[in-house]
Order: C-alpha cells, then structure tokens, then sequence
C-alpha cells in the first residue's frame, strides 16, 4: 500500500487539514534501467510551502491541484537500477509526500546517518541551516560587537542565525512567540536577550531596552509589526536581512504597514531580499563551517518531530501557530 498527500484545494488564510487529500494505493513500482525505489523516513515541512499552495507568481512554480505536495525528503533507497545508488542508501532531495516513490536520481543527494542523525539534514545541514548562514553572512556581513536581532527567533532558521552572531561576536537578541521560546533562546541557544512579541505591548520600547546600542543587523522571518518595530531601532549602515514574512503568508489582502523608506534613508541602510538557492555557490562552505561548529560543540539545534504519515499535513499548518521549537519535521 501506497499513501500519498495531494492538494486538493488552495488554501484561503490560514491553511486547514480539508485543503489536503489522503489517497492510497495498493501499486506494484517496477524499475526501469537508471531508477531507484525510495522509501520516505523524515519529511520536511516548511512556511515556504504556504506559498506554492497558492498560485500566485512567484519564485517556484505553484503546486498543482490534486498532485501530491512537494518539499524535502530523506528516504531509503529500497531497491535500484542505478548505478549511483545502492539499497540501504539514505538520500535527500525534492520528493513527492508519498510513503514510496520511484526516482532516476537526479536531485538527489547521498546522507550518512552516521554522520549526523538523517533528520538534521532537512535542518541545520539542510536548506534551514543553509538558509541562516548564507543571509547572515551574504546580506548581514556580522562584525564583531555589532547587534544582531532575529525574529521567528526559535524556530529551525532564527535559532542558527542567532547561534553564528554569538560564534562571531555579536550582541544577539531573539524575537518569540512564547516565555518557554524565550528562555530556549538564552538556555539552550545562547542569545543575550529574548522578547516575547505576544506578550509584549510596546515592541520598539522592548527592542530598545534589550539592544541599547541600536540594531547594526536585523534577520527577518516574519515581517509585519514586528518588522515595523525593529525598524525604530536601526543604526546607520543597518543591514535588514528579509528572509521570510511568516506573519503575512495567511493574509487574504494585501498587508499594509509602516513605510521603510524613512527609516532607511535616514540610517543609510540596507534592506535586501533573498532565496538561499541565490547563494549555491557558497553551500559548501556554509555546509563545512556549520559541520565543524557542530562538532565543536559551538552549535546546536533543537527539532519538533511529529510521528506518522498521515499527521503531515497537522504538522505544517501547526508552523503557523508556533507549535514548533527548531525544525519541525515529520517522522515517518
Ligand atoms: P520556523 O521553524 O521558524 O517556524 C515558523 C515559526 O514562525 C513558528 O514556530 C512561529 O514561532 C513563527 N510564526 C508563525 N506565525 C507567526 C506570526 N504571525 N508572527 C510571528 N511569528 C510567527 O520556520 P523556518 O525556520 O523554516 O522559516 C522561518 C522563515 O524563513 C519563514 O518565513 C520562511 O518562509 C523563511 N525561509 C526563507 C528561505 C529563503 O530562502 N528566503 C528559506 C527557508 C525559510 P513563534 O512561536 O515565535 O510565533
């Protein structure tokens, strides 16, 4: 038997379990010359895929309705024709949320799960870590003693951008959704300071108070009135990394908000955009400096790892309303 996940419907707002479709199939898959059977064990999944639910135009075409849903995927290679590939090989790559699945291997990456634990490779040695590195050190260009603000602070991206500012000698504080994040970020992730945003009532007062100094790099997840906040508090030659907008990807109209551009021609800053796929050239050093932190004991990570197939779908609708601490990934 063979279960797959498609979307049956666009989502309006804030995605629901009915926009997904549960199918299942007794197939028998034979291989052909080149192709390999894949077996699913840890699937990925992300705020970006909000986004390709939709079919707006954007960088990476929309998911098609009634086809299974895409994101990364670590599997076990079960069977194989391919000469790359032999069974009991762990891959990860772009794969279909279905529990087998045929491949010719293109796209797809060998794992060594004696290396790392295989869900840290759709984490802090994924696209996640990948993603922190490259806008950090790309857009932000951290020195030391400057201060560096994260929002989505304790989630699978803002955790590692905050832990390579204290690695490179940064004042760090984190934005987040609850008391128990917060304390994570200075416990476990070793951020100076942490701010609560729902419960906080004056956000620029709370960022002003915990980085006296002004903000030289802030590294944006969410945008929106966190966004508008940080902004009172930048310094000349800011740099404003805009990773994500989580806190509008539900919207069904277009947010409005404060206008930056005061705020950036009066601090001479910088606010620029980025897709980590932007950066590939630098994956592999991003991959050796995460790795040799890691080792080092100068990194850590935290995962939210939700048991069986079928919760999928529970698993990203809960990254939108913070169920997570790190990267949330689905066991299978
Ligand atoms: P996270 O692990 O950070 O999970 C999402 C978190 O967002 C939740 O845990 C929640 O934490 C927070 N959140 C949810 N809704 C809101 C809201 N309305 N306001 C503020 N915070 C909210 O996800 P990722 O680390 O995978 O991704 C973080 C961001 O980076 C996303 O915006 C994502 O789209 C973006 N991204 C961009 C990439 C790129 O190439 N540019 C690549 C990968 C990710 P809390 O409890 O604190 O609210």
């Amino acid at each position: 038997m063979i279960k797959s996940i498609v979307l049956k419907k666009r989502p309006e707002g804030q995605p629901i379990v009915s926009d997904f479709e549960f199918k299942s199939e007794d197939l028998e898959l034979e291989l052909k010359e080149g192709e390999l059977l894949l077996e699913t064990s840890y699937v990925s999944v992300d705020p970006y895929l909000r986004g390709r639910m939709s079919d707006a135009k954007s960088y990476i075409p929309p998911f098609e309705l009634n086809q299974p849903i895409q994101s990364g995927v670590i599997a076990k290679v079960i069977d194989s024709k391919n000469d790359d590939f032999k069974e009991g090989d762990y891959v990860s790559g772009m794969l279909d949320w279905k529990t087998k699945q045929v491949s010719n291997g293109e796209g797809l990456l060998k794992v060594d799960g004696n290396i790392a634990p295989l869900s840290a490779y759709l984490g802090i040695l994924g696209m996640t870590g990948l993603t922190a590195y490259c806008g950090l050190m790309q857009i932000g260009k951290p020195k030391s003693g400057e201060t560096l603000v994260v929002s989505g602070a304790a989630g699978a991206v803002g955790s590692v951008v905050g832990q390579i500012g204290k690695i490179l000698g940064l004042r760090v504080i984190g934005i987040a959704g609850s008391d128990e994040k917060v304390e994570l970020l200075k416990s476990k992730f070793g951020f100076d300071e942490g701010i609560n945003y729902k419960t906080t009532k004056n956000m620029a007062a709370a960022i002003k108070e915990a980085a006296p100094k002004g903000v030289d790099i802030y590294f944006d997840n969410v945008g929106g009135p966190i966004s508008d906040a940080v902004l009172f508090n930048i310094n000349r030659f800011a740099r404003l990394v805009i990773c994500g907008a989580i806190s509008v990807y539900n919207n069904t109209e277009l947010p409005t908000g404060l206008s930056v551009q005061p705020f950036l021609v009066k601090n001479s800053a910088l606010m620029q955009g980025f897709i980590v796929s932007n950066y590939a050239e630098i994956f592999p050093e991003a991959i050796s400096e995460l790795s040799k932190w890691l080792k080092e004991d100068k990194l850590t990570y935290s995962e939210t790892i939700v048991e069986g197939f079928d919760n999928i779908p529970y698993a990203f609708i809960d990254l939108f309303v913070g169920k997570n601490k790190g990267k949330m990934v689905v066991k299978i």
